[in-house]
């Protein structure tokens, strides 16, 4: 069985309101993507700080300006009119942790996406806020991400680490260490491995400018080394983009030797068989 369980119903512009996408004709057309290539489980993680809510969270300029939605009408929507697992994207906020922990524990959630877009107030992926234009070394940059993946992990608030590499969205436009990347990985795979939370094998990498899949293959063998279940998601914001470069995903599970994925309901997780893929 094949899932998708990062997906939003929206782009990420501002523009783009809940009341136009959250819609049953506009799941339906995710539904149809997803079935033309084989894709049985569907989950929908909208990122946390389109509510309202996340702003008991964090205050963050981005989320100041991105909060308009209600997170409950959310849930109501996905519970009520959809066949869709009910998942979040949420942020790792350092400091924040009890208080995610809250908006999180009083929605009956699937699961729960913990991403790590944010090193204190600088912005990973996005050139507004960013990271990458405070002079800090890429070295700097990347022993600091994996540290906060690390603690992410420890925090116990979320079932799947997203985009696991997400320092890398950039490619070639913002410089990488150099050398053997493991170095970086370790503290994170032994927090995962401790705290037993599952990484996310997601496909959008390819569609950024870094075009590779998350995380690199060196960072799933070591996960898959020390025991960590995968989740599999296309991080789609879009419906044409359901599943998409699924095929080049399951050659890395394959290669690696994963040969089951997560699936989750009402935050407990169980692990099902790839199986035979179509298409
Ligand atoms: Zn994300
Ligand atoms: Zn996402």
């Amino acid at each position: 069985m094949l899932t998708d369980y990062h997906l939003h119903l929206r782009p990420d512009d501002l523009a783009a309101r809940a009341q136009e996408h959250f819609t049953e004709d506009n799941v339906a057309r995710y539904r149809a993507v997803a079935r033309e290539r084989g894709i049985a489980e569907l989950g929908v993680s909208e990122h946390v700080h389109r509510f309202e809510q996340s702003l008991a969270v964090w205050q963050h300029p981005f989320w100041q300006a991105n909060a308009v939605d209600d997170l409950d009408a959310y849930c109501g929507f996905v519970r009520e009119r959809t066949d869709l697992r009910l998942g979040i994207e949420a942020d790792f906020v350092p400091g924040g942790e009890d208080r995610m922990a809250n908006l999180l524990d009083e929605r009956d959630f699937d699961y729960v996406l913990g991403s790590v877009h944010f090193l204190r107030d600088r912005a990973i992926d996005m050139d507004d806020h960013s990271v990458w234009d405070r002079g800090r070394s890429p070295e700097e940059i990347w022993r600091h991400y994996f540290q906060t993946l690390a603690e992410a992990a420890r925090s116990g608030l979320f079932d799947i680490l997203a985009h696991p590499d997400l320092v890398k969205v950039w490619g070639s436009e913002r410089p990488r260490p150099e050398g053997d990347l493991r170095r970086y990985y370790e503290p994170a795979v032994e927090a995962i491995a401790e705290a037993d939370v599952a990484v996310e094998v997601s496909t959008a990498g390819l569609r950024k400018p870094v075009r590779e899949l998350y995380p690199a293959e060196a960072f799933l063998e070591m996960c898959f080394d020390a025991g960590a279940p995968v989740a599999l998601s296309s991080d789609a914001h879009r419906p044409e983009d359901v599943g998409a470069d699924y095929p080049q995903a399951l050659e890395l599970l394959e290669r690696v030797g994963v040969s089951e994925l997560c699936v989750f309901e009402r935050r407990s997780r169980r692990l099902e068989p790839i199986g035979t893929v179509v298409g």
